[in-house]
């Protein structure tokens, strides 16, 4: 491709990106097609003589984006948000043109010194105590692995590689935890029966004094207790554990703390929710992302230390051909977790921090917890409904009640109440189970929605409601 052909289907593309965000609302939220579907239209093999791209881009209208989700649709309600943004989607033009490989600072000095800065912007941003140091990994579960790897090797004295010298170490979170722990698990050698899942209170929030009693029953048994997971914002209700008191417990039994805030943790760019992370003087290390609910394109997480050089210890390699004559002045970030070659992502969240401004930023999350406690109001005036975990940042979780039903038929209303919803195409929410109960998720924070679209969303809502209610 030549340079002027480059530059016309630059603009080509970039108009067809600003229409699509125009337009996305237009667009069933969830793709209609089968399984298959998409496979079936693409050759078996691949071409032998290069193609034109008009006829690449037309077969990426006519064969890709109908098997193309629309997670920045303002409907979008389901899972979480993973939003991108116009300045996000500009900085990844960037990135990739510039197509550097930033695994030490010689490789893009740039890239190095503005993951820094920024992620010391992030830190100020959410409130984290002044001597954290910031490191962007690829996701939250990359960033969990990489605590359970550190916290492994500072409870083993960095011995964890002899075979056979170490004794049994345990890991502690919710039973409402992400899922990513338990790979972390099996992946970092702890062994899945070493996982404890300690249970919560009426709120879905981590219950300290049954961590502590399973902390206290592993050292009886010469299990070595090694990290704990506190949750703030778990994925089916972001329930918040209480930090301050399960850093104490921490702190006593000489426990790696990890925060696990994927999803909430941008909520703490308000002053008014730095509550949740009171308390965060006692961690270790905590990850929020970016690519969730701060408007920057997946994948951008950002992990937070206490101890660098704890992180380092754990992931430091020196072959002779990485070495250079400024290791000791720069960060070189490939010691800072799993991979060693690593996009530049800090440029994306540049852009968008200093095109919203915090201010902006902070508006757009504060609308998002408006919205989620509008829509909760509705569905606590509506007998025919009920609100099933407290609504601490901007996801609602809730069902259909019915007067004599049994748990089975309330999950089963609920669950048709659920297919219908989603197959008017218009929104896409999802579910999760809470304490038993089937529970239907509503979690706002797509950059695109507005008042509108959530009540629209309840509109469809009440009126699948009435259907189901009036069949039974
Ligand atoms: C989304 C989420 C994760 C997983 O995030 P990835 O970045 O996709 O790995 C982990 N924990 C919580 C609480 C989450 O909300």
């Amino acid at each position: 491709m030549d340079k002027e052909a480059f530059k016309k289907y630059g603009y080509e593309f970039v108009d067809w990106v600003a229409d699509y965000m125009d337009e996305v609302h237009k667009y069933p939220v969830k793709s209609q097609v089968n399984p298959g579907d998409i496979k079936e239209k693409l050759p078996g093999s691949p071409p032998h003589e290069g193609e034109p791209m008009d006829r690449i881009f037309a077969d990426f209208k006519d064969i890709i984006f109908p098997g193309i989700t629309h997670w920045q649709h303002p409907s979008w309600f389901a899972y979480f948000p993973a939003n991108n943004s116009p300045p996000s989607i500009l900085a990844e033009l960037l990135t990739a043109g510039l197509g550097a490989q930033c695994m030490i600072w010689q490789t893009s000095p740039a890239a190095a010194e503005l993951e820094e800065v920024v992620m010391d912007w992030l830190k100020q941003m959410i409130g984290l105590p002044e001597d954290m140091t910031g490191v962007i990994q690829d996701t939250a579960s990359t960033a969990t692995l990489c605590a359970l790897l550190s916290a492994r090797e500072v409870a083993t004295n960095f011995q964890a590689n002899i075979k056979g010298a170490r004794m049994p170490l345990a890991v502690y979170a919710s039973e409402e935890t992400h899922s990513s722990l338990e790979k972390g698990v099996k992946i970092a050698g702890y062994g899945k029966e070493y996982l404890r899942y300690i249970s919560t209170d009426e709120n879905f929030a981590l219950i300290p004094e049954k961590l502590e009693e399973a902390i206290q029953k592993d050292i009886k048994q010469g299990i070595k207790p090694a990290l704990v997971v506190a949750n703030i914002g778990t994925t089916s209700s972001t329930a918040i554990d209480p930090l301050e008191a399960i850093g104490e417990i921490c702190k006593h039994y000489n426990v790696w703390l990890h925060v696990d805030a994927a999803f909430a943790g941008t909520a703490a760019l308000l002053l008014e929710k730095r509550d949740m992370l009171k308390g965060a003087d006692k961690i270790d290390s905590l990850v929020f992302n970016p690519h969730k609910w701060m408007f920057t394109n997946f994948d951008c997480s950002a992990y937070f230390v206490k101890n660098p050089e704890h992180l380092v210890r754990t992931f430091e390699i020196h072959p002779e051909y990485l070495k250079t004559g400024q290791d000791a002045k720069v960060k070189n970030y490939r010691d800072w977790g799993i991979q060693l070659g690593r996009r530049f992502r800090a440029l994306k969240l540049w852009f968008v921090i200093r095109s919203y401004g915090v201010k902006g930023l902070q508006e757009m999350v504060r609308e998002h917890l408006r919205l989620a406690q509008l829509f909760k109001s509705w569905v606590e005036e509506d007998e025919h409904f009920e609100i099933l975990a407290p609504v601490n940042v901007s996801l609602v979780c809730f069902r259909l009640k019915k007067a004599g039903a049994s748990e089975e038929e309330l999950t089963d209303i609920n669950k048709k109440l659920l297919d219908n919803i989603n197959s008017t195409g218009k929104v896409f929410l999802t579910h999760t189970s809470l304490k038993g109960k089937y529970t239907i998720r509503m979690a706002i924070g797509v950059r695109a929605t507005q008042e509108a679209h959530v009540v629209e969303a309840w509109k469809i809502i009440k009126e699948k409601a009435q259907e189901i209610l009036g069949q039974s």
